[in-house]
């Protein structure tokens, strides 16, 4: 691949037909382009039947239209499917499968190698930040992974989720996952609805502040604590933004397409699992809008936190039922590929595909 060229897989249906009547050809070949990469999964423009070669010429010349590496994929006993996706450059990130009722199956993306937000629970932010991914390389994952479930598990294998829950903080990104969402959403192509993909963030108030110029998907908040102390403690990022910051930016969220923001809350066994915290998270959160979701801690080989027991992590969101908050819990898929929440650290970091 070329870093210098473009992704062809990063433009919306609009870019790509400005930029073919542009260049004096014709527009109505973006519909048909799309429909092979994004609908039909074929990225062989020779089999592009009903594409003029004057296109496809162009289209080769000027974009890079490579397409990230399945590399490596593992199938867990609950059905998640962990893959492992290699750039060009070498660099791998992971991205997994997560199938749930009613034939959803939900891709967690990553946004960057590695994580410069540096969380003291999280797998990924031991890694530190190697670089942001492309918007080619956003959608690089949806399209690679979906080819290879079309080739080797079902051909009608759809992707009908995505949440940003993979490697990296996506507000960081900000840029590219924005660009890569529009694409997701093209309704030519992928076509996916705004309720169908979730934002998490860990808390970037800047960014958060510019949400009202990022398509209006569902946002879910990494909150973890109800207090500055102890959220400081997870996640250095609160020094800079504390819970008063980030419920500031919060409060200015369009809340037009999804009434409820989500908050992501990690149950660490006598950290934040405690009466205190219950009364914290009632002060903190409106429960007209916020929905909580618990994530019981999963441990990974040099976690230095512990999971709470069944017991508590009941015990916990029933507390904040009876107040009469929108409360689930996680369940854990993935566990025994190390593919759940905070799991997720490519260990054949730098491979040599491409030698
Ligand atoms: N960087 C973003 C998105 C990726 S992390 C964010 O932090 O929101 C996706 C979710 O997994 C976050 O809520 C994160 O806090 C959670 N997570 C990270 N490590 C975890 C662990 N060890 N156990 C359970 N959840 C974890
Ligand atoms: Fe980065 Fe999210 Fe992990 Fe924190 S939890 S280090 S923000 S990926």
């Amino acid at each position: 691949m070329n870093a210098q060229k473009k992704s062809l897989y990063s433009l919306t249906i609009d870019e790509l037909r400005t930029y073919l009547k542009d260049s004096g050809l014709a527009k109505f070949a973006a519909d048909q382009v799309y429909n092979w990469i994004f609908k039909k999964y074929q990225f062989d423009m020779d089999k592009w039947t009903n594409v003029s070669s004057k296109v496809k010429e162009n289209l080769l010349e000027n974009f890079d239209t490579s397409l990230p590496k399945i590399v490596w994929n593992g199938l867990s006993s609950d059905g998640t499917r962990k893959f492992l996706v290699g750039m060009s450059d070498s660099n791998t990130v992971e991205a997994v499968a997560i199938p749930a009722k009613n034939n959803r199956l939900t891709l967690c993306v990553s946004s960057q190698i590695g994580c410069a937000i540096g969380c003291t629970f999280c797998h990924t932010g031991t890694m530190g930040l190697t670089r942001h991914l492309t918007t080619g390389e956003i959608v690089g994952q949806y399209t690679a992974v979906t080819k290879w479930l079309r080739d080797n598990v079902d051909e009608e294998a759809r992707l009908t989720n995505i949440v940003y829950m993979g490697q990296g903080e996506p507000l960081h990104n900000f840029e590219n996952v924005k660009q890569a969402t529009k694409v997701f959403m093209q309704d030519q192509g992928i076509g996916l609805g705004q309720r169908k993909i979730t934002l998490s963030t860990s808390g970037l108030v800047p960014q958060i502040e510019k949400l009202q110029d990022f398509p209006p998907v569902n946002v879910a908040i990494s909150l973890h604590a109800a207090h500055n102390n102890i959220r400081t403690e997870l996640m250095p990022i609160n020094k800079a933004y504390d819970l008063e910051r980030l419920f500031g930016a919060i409060k200015k969220i369009p809340l037009k397409a999804h009434r409820y923001i989500t908050y992501e809350y990690i149950l660490i066994s006598e950290l934040n699992d405690r009466p205190e915290d219950i009364e914290g998270l009632c002060d903190l959160l409106d429960k007209k809008v916020s929905k909580v979701n618990l994530i019981p801690f999963n441990e990974y080989p040099e976690s230095r936190f512990k999971r709470p027991s069944d017991k508590q992590i009941e015990w916990f969101q029933n507390e904040l039922m009876r107040r009469g908050y929108i409360c689930t819990t996680r369940i854990t898929k993935g566990n025994d590929i190390l593919a759940a929440c905070g799991q997720l650290k490519s260990e054949h970091d730098k491979l040599n595909l491409w030698d």
